[in-house]
């Protein structure tokens, strides 16, 4: 039985502010009509509807009841009054006698003065306050929770009526916090880089605002509870382990999923929206938009991962509703916005019709952005707001260089943008065209330039780039993007795959490296305080060698008669750099007495991405036959700063004169002793940085496939030698000792004026 079911009358309410709506007459005599149907169905002597405007006021917009002259007068400061008490609690008031409340404010021009019971509700969109409804009355009145139910319905359909346009020219929302209409530019971060045009397809329902109001209320009741049980009836299979897909929820999501999806009060509610006649959808929506108004500014991240998972329940149950379109069917030029997004979720989608991804949330170095990077999707993360902001069908430009997405753009500012669509794609077609000439500086030296994969859609980009093999194959994303522990066979066949599309051209593994941010959802692990400096990688793998064993296995059967190139990442010891290669040589002569094939020669490498192990390269370096410098966690733990913190993984300058001297140091101890010596981190693939490594000695960068042609470009017009004079001429003490300490802290403007001077294209 479900409590506090609306009296028929608050129903009729809604049925009426639909006709409201579709009479004729400008807007604003629509709203005076509905603030008087609300005042009349409550029995109460005043309705009010305050919008807020940009600065954070809230306006009188309309009313029945206070003094009309009023209306577009009154202002009620950020925070002023009861109203301003709602915006902050972002839920109803309902108070017997308003005057007596602390944050009571007057405004003689409303002549509010008699008024003593209120009730005032947030209308919200999406989570975001649109304004407040209000009702008074004279006497001194505790209004019912049947009252606070049908005021609420009525401002979802009031938010939706506002943001959809149709009730308000956007001329006339000019000075309202939202401007649907109206062109706008949001900022977040990149990515995935790339530019895109195209059109919104929003991955949460934008059709609740079609027709938020019931045509038949019961019927809709039934609807909402058969798909709530269909929900449950999911999710139970779901967690029976039933129809998990490729990289679905984690068990402990799963948990969470099952115990609000079986919860009587979020039931409730939806049920009660339902029966005062929202659509099942609308109800849905309803109850959606006040728990992201409540949580969304929570400072506990348990509450606010908890949102997640309502926000996720509430979309799996509109797809039950019908309400939602599978993203698999996307329209032509999709531009997907969305919350978040799994790799797995984004393999799923269809690429071409997919032109780019904007993200509420969104990190660049998690899983999904490294796969779009793969597919070349541009992506914008970290634009707060933005599914409040966009409408399903929206004109959408991402610039993915800048992190900006304009939304809804003016004519112009398409033009200039698809003329810079234009520039790049003509850029990208230069670059195809060095695609086969040999990376060599104006003063001949020789560059080798590989590519980074670990997918199998990396690999077309083998041929596409002209890269010279793959300097860094990350053997872990297998692991992550499958809903199981690949089994050897897999694992084998993904490294012939990967042998078979490089041909000629040399592959190196890396072995695998979980742990830290890299966590397999099938895999039970402990939490750790800091992951980073955690159990992880060789850590793990020397710990519980079981998985290293069946990787080496793969990696030697498919390697069988050819050349194995094997690395081991996060080295902090020679001891660990040892024990990973007793066990590979193990492995090998285990195969070798079962009379398997096994590769006709193998090298084995070390990757330095700890100052511990910089400080050992002299002795590492007898015992490797090459080394790759991982730069991203090298400068992670160089700085002491979490490359997943947005907060500090920027922080510091990597040409900063302390990790230069550091990285100049590991080229000269690896070139001295002749040891082949890459750099396979980010910044080998930015120009700036590139040109630096190599004026620092390193003379093979393996970067992302898309920085191939910037890269070689940039290396056509360098001279190694007179960069590296400079370069050293920036580093020296004397001159450190003369500059200001923007100098000291980072050669990066004595670089970038060198560049200018001497015409190098970054
Ligand atoms: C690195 O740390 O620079 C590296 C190449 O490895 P990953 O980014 O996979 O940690
Ligand atoms: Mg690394």
């Amino acid at each position: 039985m479900i409590k506090g079911i609306p009296q028929v009358g608050h129903r009729q309410l809604l049925s009426q502010i639909r006709q409201i709506m579709a009479d004729e007459g400008n807007a604003q005599e629509r709203l005076d009509g509905l603030v008087a149907a609300i005042a009349r169905n409550l029995q109460a002597q005043v309705c009010s509807l305050y919008l807020r405007r940009p600065d954070a006021s809230m306006e009188l917009w309309a009313t029945y009841g206070l003094a009309s002259s009023a209306v577009h007068v009154t202002r009620l400061g950020a925070g002023e009054g009861l109203v301003g008490e709602i915006v902050r609690l972002a839920k109803p008031l309902n108070l017997t006698e308003a005057p007596k409340h602390p944050e009571f404010s007057f405004h003689p021009e409303t002549q509010e003065d008699p008024f003593h019971g209120f009730l005032g509700v947030p209308v919200l969109r999406g989570g975001r306050l649109l304004g407040v409804l209000v009702v008074q009355s004279r006497e001194a009145r505790h209004y019912s929770d049947e009252d606070m139910e049908a005021l609420q319905n009525v401002s979802m359909v009031l938010a939706e009526i506002v943001s959809s346009g149709d009730l308000l020219s956007p001329n006339e929302l000019e000075n309202v916090a939202l401007r649907p209409m109206r062109a706008e530019v949001l900022s977040g971060r990149r990515i995935s880089d790339g530019l895109a045009v195209g059109r919104a397809v929003l991955d949460m329902p934008g059709r609740v605002n079609t027709n938020p109001v019931a045509d038949d209320p019961e019927a809709e009741k039934q609807r909402l509870i058969s798909a709530i049980s269909e929900l449950r009836r999911s999710v139970d299979a779901l967690y029976q382990g039933k129809g998990n897909r490729l990289g679905g929820p984690s068990r402990e999501v799963l948990e969470a999923y099952r115990m609000f999806a079986n919860d009587q009060g979020w039931m409730d509610r939806l049920v009660e929206a339902a029966s005062a006649g929202l659509s099942a959808e609308a109800a849905v929506e309803r109850v959606r938009g006040e728990h992201r108004a409540r949580f969304r500014n929570a400072k506990n991240p348990y509450l606010r991962e908890r949102l997640h998972d309502l926000e996720d329940l509430a979309n799996r149950l509109l797809r039950h509703l019908g309400a939602i379109e599978d993203l698999a069917s996307l329209p032509k030029d999709a531009v997907l916005i969305a919350r978040d997004i799994g790799p797995a979720g984004l393999l799923e989608l269809d690429r071409s019709r997919l032109k780019a991804l904007v993200l509420e949330e969104g990190s660049p170095t998690s899983h999904a952005a490294i796969v779009a990077r793969a597919l070349r999707l541009p992506v914008v993360g970290q634009v707060a707001g933005v599914l409040d902001r966009v409408s399903e069908g929206d004109t959408v430009l991402l610039d993915g260089e800048s992190g900006s997405v304009f939304i809804r753009p003016d004519g112009d500012v398409e033009a200039a943008f698809r003329a810079r669509v234009a520039e790049r794609r003509a850029r990208r077609a230069a670059y195809a065209r060095l695609r086969d000439k040999p990376a060599c500086t104006r003063d001949g030296q020789r560059i080798k330039l590989s590519m980074n994969a670990g997918l199998r859609v990396d690999l077309p980009q083998l041929e596409e780039s002209g890269a010279e093999g793959i300097g860094l194959f990350r053997t872990e994303f297998q692991f992550l993007l499958s809903d199981h522990l690949p089994k050897q066979n897999e694992q084998t066949r993904l490294y012939h795959d990967v042998l078979d599309a490089a041909g000629d051209r040399p592959v190196v593994f890396r072995t695998l490296d979980l742990g830290g941010d890299k966590v397999l959802p099938y895999v039970a692990h402990e939490r750790e305080s800091n992951p980073a400096l955690g159990w992880r990688a060789m850590r793990m793998a020397l710990d519980r060698p079981g998985l290293l064993r069946y990787q080496f296995r793969a990696l030697i059967d498919a390697t069988a008669g050819k050349e194995l190139n094997i690395m081991f990442p996060l080295i902090t010891t020679l001891g660990e750099f040892r024990s990973a290669k007793a066990l590979l040589e193990a492995e090998i002569g285990r195969m070798k007495r079962f009379g398997k094939n096994v590769p006709q020669s193998v090298r084995i490498g070390s990757m330095i991405e700890t100052p511990a192990i910089v400080w050992q390269l002299d002795e590492l370096l007898h015992e490797v036959d090459f080394v790759s410098v991982g730069a991203n966690d090298l400068m992670q733990y160089f700085f002491a700063a979490d490359r997943e913190n947005p907060r500090v993984s920027e922080r510091y300058d990597i040409l900063n004169t302390g990790s230069l001297r550091m990285l100049g140091h590991v080229a000269k101890l690896c070139n001295q002793a002749a040891c082949p010596v890459s750099v396979c981190g980010e910044i080998a693939g930015q120009t700036v940085e590139a040109a630096i490594l190599i004026a620092l000695g390193f003379t093979e960068l393996s970067v992302p496939p898309a920085a191939i042609g910037p890269v070689k470009r940039m290396i056509l017009s360098l001279d190694q030698n007179d960069l590296g004079i400079n370069l050293a001429q920036w580093l020296a003490k004397e001159s450190l000792a003369k500059a200001g300490a923007e100098a000291i802290v980072s050669i990066r403007e004595q670089f970038l004026n060198y560049a200018q001077t001497n015409g190098l294209p970054l």
